[in-house]
């Protein structure tokens, strides 16, 4: 048997579900049919999700704004008795390129604190919303305690350590900041459903892609890894309102299959699969505070 923190799978699959429900929209003050295609998520996509991951035994990563872990606590406990991972998604699902350095402590600060009361431990993951960050957002999010952070998009397959104070001027040129011990788990809007899938004409973008049109493009990214990058980590990102729609969900059931298939793939939790990496690494000897 082979042990994930001396040897790695061949390549794990991380299916990842950020459960924004109602969060954005009620912070927009967004009209009953918006809210309501959003609440398609906690209502059917979510049973549906965990329906399929339950009958293939695969466990996964659920970024959760606060607002949703306190106003669904059923929907987050059913996600608790699957065994997947709890982590942190803003509180109303903030855009913290537009949230004052104050502000993005105490979001953090509550955020920490209410995943810490359903689970018991504080989270080891955040995802900024929107992958939107200001550019101390990281340094904030290091030290309210996490482990990682899953949207920076420096790489692909490889997880690496994030760095902070980096200082870009015009006149001065680049200056990069050293390595922290905040570790990245990198994304990419061609490994998330939002993009493909859901309309948004304020940007130009129809949405609505045939299935197999995304189900093309992420099992081409699933034989790349599987080929070329031995040890690696493909993350999805999935919305539970937008694959939990039917010709969605069969196309993910397709697609998991498909990993499935592969020999020497894992489907894991993103907290395990950084915990292990940190341990090849050395890098947890050092400390979640030093940078
Ligand atoms: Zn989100």
């Amino acid at each position: 048997m082979t042990n994930p923190r001396t040897d790695p799978p061949r390549l794990t699959v991380a299916l990842s579900f950020d459960h924004d429900s109602i969060s954005d929209g009620v912070r927009r003050g967004d009209p009953p049919v918006t809210l309501s295609h959003a609440e398609f998520g906690v209502r059917v996509g979510v049973p549906r999700i965990l329906s399929l991951l339950a009958e293939r035994g695969i466990p996964s990563t659920w970024f959760v704004p606060g607002h949703t872990l306190e106003t669904f606590p059923d929907s987050i406990q059913a996600i608790l008795d699957g065994g997947h991972e709890l982590a942190c998604h803003g509180w109303f699902h903030e855009d913290f390129a537009e949230v004052a350095a104050d502000e993005e402590r105490e979001i953090l600060e509550r955020c920490v604190a209410a995943i810490r009361r359903v689970t018991g431990a504080p989270p080891k993951g955040w995802r900024a919303p929107y992958w939107s960050l200001g550019s101390g957002s990281l340094r904030r999010v290091f030290e309210a305690g996490f482990f990682y952070d899953s949207s920076l998009m420096a790489d692909d397959y490889r997880l690496y350590r994030v760095r902070l104070g980096d200082q870009h001027s015009l006149t001065e040129g680049t200056h990069f900041g050293p390595e922290s011990a905040l570790v990245e788990v990198p994304v990419y809007w061609a490994m998330d459903d939002w993009p493909l899938f859901e309309p948004a004409p304020e940007r130009g973008r129809d949405g609505l892609t045939a299935p197999s049109k995304a189900l093309e493009i992420w099992t081409e990214e699933l034989r790349y890894a599987h080929a070329h990058a031995p040890g690696g980590l493909l993350t999805v990102t999935m919305h539970p309102e937008c694959i939990g729609r039917g010709h969605r969900m069969a196309m993910l059931e397709r697609f998991v299959d498909a990993a499935a298939a592969l020999d020497g793939v894992v489907f894991d939790r993103l907290d395990r699969y950084v915990e292990a990496w940190r341990a090849r690494t050395g890098l947890v000897e050092r400390g979640i505070g030093e940078a």
